[in-house]
């Protein structure tokens, strides 16, 4: 352990954001202690689906990723089945990481996240109040009043993460005025096709399907997705209210929906944050939805979450962290690496959402046909995504302590050393998944 302080890391938040945070920084040989404010860290929400670049990250750093999900093929269909999109991930990728995109339940990724994580290093009933940078180490303000000083904080607190307002003060969330409900069952649907992600759209909702596996067995996740008040009250009957909205695409979504019980199904009213031009400011950084919280049509919020600490600890290996100037170069090339393809991200995610449910009525039927009858589609998520996903794996090199050499921050003579000592690791490390 690089224990270069006497006090911990401390990642704020034991979502998927915070936990990836702490199991990679553990992994760089960082003392490191994750806070959650609740008894335990808890999923909010069912249905997941993660590309292959979260499923590396996760497996080096230690977490079990054996049948973690259901590997799928994924493609963007109008509401008949015409296929506007068939997102092409490499067949090497897919075999190496379990499939393209891995269609599963959140409960199983907390399982499993947890399960990794060395005991000591989560406590929990911890709900951080205040916030102090005093240069050389960062003062905590806990709710019980006592304080707590680490050499590094990593706010991993969600959406309305306190970390990001400290930083960089309030800002409003953007209302994407749609609303998802979604569910999942372990009954068979006769013309529900396996191993398939469908995201499929009419005029005005996206109703879709993709397989699961959970604990051993196989099933389906399914959501609706349409523009809404974001005011407005929930629909009482989620389910029957989901269910109308599937007509339009018919069997199997209907079947799937008919199939769930109520207690599987689960809405959201959609919101981001604009994104940030810099996320690092001192002995503080962000990660996940504190740092880029994502429309779901991203697919990819919880995914990046995972990279962000992945990244990260990349960057920190090795450092010294009572050396204020090693720890600054680190987090600016941190920013560095991730704000550009995370902005892309949820831009790509909020303008997607516009384009398919808040386009005026009379342009619909002109939007259809371009995406019927043109390659537009095929080239923006078809093949632009993957191309993204393959360069992220590529990015993050063989392991946190083996990075793609430039990665390594070279801008300062400490930062210099702290490449210097991750190249040597990367001799000695183990290689990827
Ligand atoms: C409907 C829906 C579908 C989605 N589908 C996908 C998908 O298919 N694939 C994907 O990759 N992503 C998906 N996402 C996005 C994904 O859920 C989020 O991006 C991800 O959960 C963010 O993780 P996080 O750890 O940053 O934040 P969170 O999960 O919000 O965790 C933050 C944690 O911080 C704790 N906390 C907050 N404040 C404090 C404090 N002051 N002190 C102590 N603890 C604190 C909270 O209690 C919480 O445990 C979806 C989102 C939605 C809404």
């Amino acid at each position: 352990m690089t224990r270069t302080t006497d006090h911990p890391i401390v990642v704020l938040g034991a979502g998927p954001a915070g936990m990836a945070a702490a199991l990679a920084l553990h992994t760089a040989r960082h003392d490191v202690v994750l806070l959650e404010r609740y008894r335990e860290a808890r999923p909010a929400g069912n249905i997941l689906n993660l590309w292959p670049p979260p499923i590396k990250a996760l497996g080096l750093m230690g977490v079990d990723v054996d049948d973690l999900g259901a590997p799928c093929h994924s493609t963007f269909r109008s509401a008949k089945g015409k296929v506007r999109a068939d997102v092409q991930i490499p067949a090497d990728v897919v075999a190496r990481y379990g499939g393209g995109f891995i269609g599963m339940l959140r409960p199983d990724l907390y399982r499993r996240m947890l399960a990794a994580i060395p005991e000591g290093m989560l406590l929990t009933d911890q709900e951080v109040t205040g916030i102090r940078d005093l240069g050389d180490h960062v003062e905590l303000t806990m709710k019980d009043g006592s304080t707590r000083s680490t050499p590094l904080l990593v706010g991993a607190d969600g959406i309305d993460s306190m970390v990001r307002a400290h930083l960089w003060g309030a800002s409003p969330k953007r209302e994407h005025r749609l609303h998802i409900i979604g569910g999942y069952t372990f009954d068979d649907a006769p013309s529900a096709e396996k191993g398939e992600a469908i995201i499929a759209h009419t005029r005005t909702v996206q109703g879709s399907y993709t397989s699961i596996r959970s604990q051993g067995r196989d099933g389906y996740q399914w959501w609706t997705l349409e523009a809404c008040d974001p005011d407005a009250p929930a629909p009482a009957d989620l389910r029957g209210h989901a269910l109308t909205l599937a007509q339009g695409f018919g069997a199997p979504l209907t079947s799937l929906i008919e199939a769930t019980t109520d207690d599987h199904v689960q809405r959201w009213v959609i919101r981001d944050r604009k994104p940030l031009k810099k996320w690092s400011k001192g002995r503080i950084t962000l990660a996940g939805d504190a740092a880029h919280a994502t429309s779901p049509y991203a697919a990819y919020g919880a995914g990046m979450s995972i990279g962000d600490g992945y990244f990260l600890a990349q960057l920190l290996a090795g450092a010294d962290l009572s050396d204020t100037a090693a720890v600054g170069a680190a987090l600016d090339r941190y920013d560095e690496v991730r704000i550009p393809h995370t902005t892309m991200q949820v831009q790509q995610a909020y303008i997607l959402g516009r384009a398919f449910h808040h386009a005026p009525a009379f342009l619909r039927p002109l939007r259809d046909a371009v995406l019927d009858g043109t390659p537009l589609l095929q080239k923006q998520i078809g093949e632009r995504s993957p191309g993204e996903i393959v360069a992220q794996l590529d990015e993050m090199g063989d392991s946190i302590l083996a990075p793609r050499v430039s990665h390594a921050p070279a801008s300062t003579a400490s930062a210099r050393a702290v490449a210097m000592r991750t190249s040597r690791a990367r001799s000695s490390a183990s290689s990827g998944l």
